[in-house]
């Protein structure tokens, strides 16, 4: 019976270890009004259960569904710190401004809601060894954001901005409509990314140049300008 019990939890560790990313939040900003304003209207609990959320919608967008397309990241730990910015992400670790959390006008909830979900996307997504443009990189994180419906009211429309590289929300725009021209293009993508980059994936995938798709994407929204 005992040995029964043994297997179970040896059983349950290796699911664990293979299948569950940790999740830890710290609150470094506690005696500024943005660190408490983070305690106080979002909280450590409701972050946690987001970070998770984030990385399981992440799995399913970009279509990372086994571990062995994935990076092999156990635990990913959130930082509120008292800085300026929005917030940024180095390998597991995300910061976030408290400052902008304190500032933030409107549903701050929502708003660092899909920042977390922006951010947890650099933990997963691949760089092409570094060779991406960041443009693209940001692209893809916002992408994601928008199809998590956190999207924020200020962001450009569709059809907008001057270059299809231009990063954040332009580039996002951009990337839903690329992925309505081939669904799961975007995973697809970020997938030929793991080890490189070319804007040729753009060819690869979809059978045109990224520019060719930028002028079509231009042409739809009737903004060739
Ligand atoms: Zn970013």
């Amino acid at each position: 019976m005992i040995k029964h019990v043994l297997c179970f939890l040896v059983f349950l560790h290796a699911f664990h270890r293979t299948h569950g990313v940790e999740y830890s939040v710290t609150n470094k900003a506690l005696s500024t009004p943005g660190g408490v304003a983070f305690r106080d209207k979002i909280g450590a609990d409701y972050a946690k259960r987001t970070l998770d959320s984030a990385t399981q919608f992440i799995w399913r967008v970009l279509q990372l569904n086994n571990p062995g397309d994935r990076k092999s990241v156990q635990k990913v730990s959130l930082f509120v710190d008292d800085m300026d910015g929005v917030a940024y992400t180095s390998n597991d670790q995300i910061h976030l401004s408290a400052r902008y959390v304190g500032n933030y006008q409107g549903d701050v909830k929502r708003e660092v809601s899909g920042v977390l979900y922006h951010e947890m996307v650099h933990v997963w997504q691949w760089n092409g060894n570094g060779g991406a443009p960041g443009g693209l990189i940001e692209g893809i994180a916002d992408f994601v954001r928008l199809k998590a419906n956190y999207a924020p009211s200020h962001w450009v429309k569709a059809g907008q901005g001057q270059k299809w590289d231009q990063g954040y929300d332009v580039t996002a725009r951009f990337l839903d409509y690329c992925n309505t021209l081939k669904g799961g293009f975007v995973a697809q993508l970020n997938k030929l990314m793991r080890n490189g980059y070319s804007d040729q994936y753009f060819v690869q995938l979809l059978g045109k140049p990224v520019d060719q798709l930028w002028r079509d994407y231009k042409a739809k929204y009737g903004n060739t300008a």
